[in-house]
């Protein structure tokens, strides 16, 4: 081991076949000819350079997208014809699985262990949506019987996705996979730090463009393109905000939000503890835990000593529990929320420091007896910080698990039925996890109430209407029967 916790044995890295951007079915350099560095967090040394699109190549694959739409088969295609390319692609992926696994390890510092896992689930999300490509339809209407009226369920046209860092490829197809089967062509902007596993693309040309870049440059490009049907985003609540903006000051482009979160997870005293422990650990990144009084103590003992054992190091490594953050600057952010809490007064209980002096890895961190307007509370750290409040009654729990501006998810640790029945429905979350956490699947849909965002939710058959509209066609029927 080194000091930043990876072993050199263990330095896997990929083959890198795709940096340049992915338009109308080539890979070009920018216009710019600008490049920017994409960075390894368990190092903090350059991967690879990464052709940087900005307005004017946003501006090209939105052309070969606006074409592709316009007078391409891709939206004129069969939905089974369109199911056929997609059942393909899913077949590709997992044959490509290995390497696509390791570029989001190497650069997000996600286990390799969970990428890996990744990957049969992105290409079961194609085959989710190949399924649905042939069952889009709308409906013949009752109208008045003077009329025959029906609808049509039209694909919306050019999409344009803007996508974070946290889990890329999952996000990818999360976001392409709907709206490839729907119908559309589209524009995808990786996040900067992520860029590689969204290139590893391949679909007819001019229906998927890749372009990574910056936000406020090729993001910008797309929220506000007037060639651009519809925006689907996910990322920040302020960036969230940025995009509306620029959609509502263009085209009036139609939005989608998927923002941020932070989730309780509430855990009652008749709940496994080691199993509310290994909860606690496995979403660490995403919640407030609120604890029942009778076993605060008990639950607080178990997650140091968990803390204690928890192996920070190399993702590639079976035996690691957490990779590094994902880059400098959100490093940086959790390191001055660890501060922030330490400052407003709660108490640290274990970790609360980095690791090493090269790469971005930073120790579990427990903040004990936090309260309820602390930002360690409010905020969304995106980083190993955990942090534990007490409560004695269920309508306690309810209140406090609402007292958020944020409703994303929240996870309710209990055996008993009622509790969890009573919880579920008074939480407002978009989604509720009972005795597990995380679970995302294709046809479970995925989505925030309040400021975590709206718009249609991801994944599920649901998020297929996200790329779709709605026509109604009326036409008089003469000399009816009826
Ligand atoms: P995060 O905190 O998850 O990185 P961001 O909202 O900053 O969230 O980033 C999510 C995505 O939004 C990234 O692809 C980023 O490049 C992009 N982005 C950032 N700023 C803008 C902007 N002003 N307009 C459009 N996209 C942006």
């Amino acid at each position: 081991m080194v000091d930043n916790g990876v072993s050199d044995s263990l330095f896997k890295m990929p083959t890198i076949k795709f940096t340049k951007l992915f338009i109308n079915g080539h890979f070009v350099d920018s216009i710019s000819g600008k490049t920017f560095e994409t960075i390894d967090p368990r190092t903090g040394e350059v991967i690879v350079k990464i052709s940087e699109g900005t307005k004017e190549d946003i501006d090209a694959a939105v052309a070969a997208a606006r074409e592709a739409f316009d007078t391409g088969p891709w939206p004129r295609m069969t939905g089974v014809e369109r199911a056929k390319i997609m059942v393909k692609w899913a077949e590709l992926i997992e044959e490509n699985g290995e390497e696509l696994a390791a570029l989001d390890t190497i650069e997000a510092g996600l286990l390799y262990q969970l990428t890996k896992f990744g990957i049969p689930a992105a290409a079961d999300m194609l085959r989710y949506y190949a399924g649905a490509a042939d069952k889009i339809h709308g409906e013949v209407l009752k109208s008045s019987g003077q009329f025959h009226a029906y609808t049509l369920m039209e694909p919306i046209g050019v999409v344009g996705h803007i996508i974070p860092w946290n889990v890329p490829l999952m996000m990818f197809f999360t976001k392409v996979a709907p709206s490839i089967a729907a119908g559309c062509t589209m524009v995808l902007k990786p996040a900067e730090q992520t860029p590689l596993s969204a290139l590893f693309a391949g679909v007819p040309d001019g229906v998927l463009n890749v372009v990574p870049g910056f936000g406020p440059t090729a993001g910008a490009a797309i929220s506000s393109h007037m060639e651009i049907d519809k925006v689907s985003f996910t990322g920040s609540v302020e960036t969230g905000r940025e995009v509306m903006h620029a959609a509502a000051s263009s085209n009036l482009k139609a939005v989608s939000l998927e923002l941020g979160g932070k989730s309780p997870l509430i855990i009652f005293d008749d709940a496994d503890l080691d199993k509310a422990a290994d909860l606690a650990f496995f979403g660490m990144e995403k919640y407030v835990l609120l604890v029942l009084e009778g076993i605060y103590d008990e639950l607080e003992k178990k997650l140091v000593e968990k803390a204690k054992a928890w192996v920070v190091g190399d993702p590639f490594d079976p035996k690691t529990n957490q990779g590094p953050q994902a880059d400098k600057n959100q490093f940086d952010k959790i390191l001055s929320y660890i501060e922030h809490g330490k400052k407003e007064g709660a108490t640290l209980l274990t970790g609360g420091k980095s690791i090493g002096t090269k790469g971005y890895f930073i120790e579990p961190t427990i903040f004990s007896h936090v309260k309820e307007d602390m930002r360690i509370t409010q905020d969304e750290i995106f980083g190993p910080v955990m942090t534990l409040m007490k409560f004695k009654t269920i309508e306690e729990a309810i209140k406090r698990a609402n007292n958020t501006r944020y409703g994303l998810a929240a996870g309710i640790v209990t055996k008993n039925i009622d509790t969890a029945n009573t919880m579920s429905r008074s939480i407002r979350a978009g989604i509720v996890w009972i005795n597990c956490y995380l679970i995302l699947e294709s046809d479970i849909p995925f989505g925030g109430y309040k400021i975590s965002g709206f718009g249609g939710k991801d994944l599920g058959l649901n998020a297929l209407h996200k790329y779709l509209q709605l026509k109604s066609v009326v036409t008089p029927i003469y000399n009816s029967p009826w």
